[in-house]
């Protein structure tokens, strides 16, 4: 039999299952979240599932002496408004249709239709707004790596986006055909990945029947750093909740209905695994114009460098890494020691011993269950405030890394 990821650290990317030839790995869901199984009866073998696990196989990340660092946003300020930071993904993905005319292009996102967030492909550039904006609740992937290796085969050009665990899954999959010049990859700063049923907790609190948007600049006010709510049906209307009352930010900032894999994600680091990695670009000072959202768009080698320099519908302004550090944590760590919680350790039997409203009270973090949560918050950032020193001291030691302390590094378009 494989040896696949264990429990804790299998990310659910499913690249497992996109690469066996034999049917013998099943998705199946575990106290929420997608796992596998693999069925030894269909099994042969083969390993080209263990090769493709990102967990079992690293994947090799960029060199961080390459990365460059910029902020910026779409130009079309409706685009901006619709995304949950600057809107830098829907400006990549018109500039990649623009600078293949005539050409195959085909974008790959996470999608939300009723309530379920799935990856899909699209080929028509009017379509990039079905992949946009950020839906924090985990996408199902199953077959859309091998949509991408059969597009790459038939000589489209690809981009492809996620979580830095998917980007992975699709580079494990395609092994050394991973540099193949018709390919660019983004990936999300993560926070950690939500199951299902955080988004199914609050909208049943809410009796809603449907979420609209899990970050929503159209609705209310439009300054991005308040963006953070979600946008749900009530009394047959969009209601924009403020983030006191919304649930499913209480339990998503809380972790403890995260993938317990994302408290250990090994993706998370400074060595980014995509060309380019896209965050909020929190820690800028900003003036008013930046309300609408600034991305943060770090770009990890050569080729992703030249596509971003040269994209016709971003605008984009150097900035120093040190900045974005000092805002954004999930872009150089990953690690949170929420994992020893014993909502996280052991999921199935919380839900089996907890009463339904004691598990939803500490689920949402109220008092007095807060105070315990907090202890492990608390070591959190300790450890977040001694990985940052340490990278700070590297970046300022290696010569190499100088250029991303400064934020005049390349000249941004
Ligand atoms: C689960 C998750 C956690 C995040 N955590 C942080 C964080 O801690 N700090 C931070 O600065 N930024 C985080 N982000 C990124 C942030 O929300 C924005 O996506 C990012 O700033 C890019 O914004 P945008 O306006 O350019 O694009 P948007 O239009 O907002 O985002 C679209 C992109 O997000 C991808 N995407 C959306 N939902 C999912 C999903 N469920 N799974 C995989 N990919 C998805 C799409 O494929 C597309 O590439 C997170 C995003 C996700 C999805």
């Amino acid at each position: 039999m494989p040896r696949l990821a264990s429990d804790k650290y299998c990310t659910g990317c499913l690249a497992c299952h996109d690469t066996c030839r034999h049917n013998a790995i099943q998705v199946i869901e575990k106290n929420g979240m997608t796992y596998v199984n693999v069925d030894s009866k269909n099994c042969v073998e083969c390993g080209l599932c263990e090769k493709a696990c990102p967990i079992v196989t690293p994947v090799r990340k960029n060199e961080l002496a390459q990365a460059h660092v910029y902020g910026g946003w779409a130009k079309d300020e409706q685009e901006r408004l619709d995304a949950a930071s600057g809107g830098a993904f829907t400006g990549l993905a018109h500039s990649f249709f623009h600078s293949h005319k005539e050409e195959k292009v085909a974008v790959v996102g996470a999608n939300l239709t009723n309530n379920r967030v799935s990856h899909i492909m699209v080929e028509r550039e009017e379509d990039i707004s079905l992949l946009a904006n950020s839906k924090y609740i985990q996408s199902n992937t199953a077959g859309i790596y091998k949509d991408v290796v059969n597009k790459l085969k038939a000589g489209y050009w690809v981009m492809f986006s996620g979580c830095p665990c998917q980007v992975a899954a699709l580079y494990g999959l395609l092994g050394s055909k991973r540099n193949n010049e018709r390919l660019i990859t983004v990936e999300v700063v993560c926070h950690g990945i939500a199951c299902q049923e955080a988004l199914d907790l609050h909208l049943k609190y809410y009796q809603s029947p449907r979420i609209y948007s899990f970050r929503d600049k159209r609705q209310g006010t439009q300054d991005w750093k308040y963006s953070q709510c979600t946008t749900i049906e009530v009394n047959g209307k969009p209601c924009k909740l403020s983030r006191e009352k919304d649930m499913f930010y209480a339990i998503y900032s809380g972790w403890l209905l995260d993938r317990r894999s994302c408290s250990n994600c090994r993706y998370a680091s400074i060595e980014r695994v995509a060309d380019i990695t896209l965050a909020d670009f929190w820690g800028l000072s900003i003036p008013d114009y930046y309300k609408q959202g600034v991305s943060l768009i770090m770009t990890n080698n050569d080729k992703a460098n030249d596509f971003v320099k040269s994209a016709d519908d971003i605008y984009v302004f150097d900035e120093a890494l040190t900045t974005a550090i000092g805002g954004n944590p999930h872009l150089f760590t990953g690690y949170k020691f929420i994992q020893y919680h014993p909502m996280v350790l052991a999921p199935g039997l919380m839900k089996k011993l907890l009463p339904d409203k004691l598990r939803f009270a500490i689920l949402t973090n109220r008092m007095p269950h807060k105070l315990f949560w907090a202890v492990f918050k608390v070591a959190t950032m300790l450890h977040i405030k001694y990985k940052r020193t340490k990278l700070m001291k590297r970046l300022s030691k290696d010569q190499r890394l100088r250029h991303l302390l400064t934020n005049a590094n390349t000249g941004g378009g």
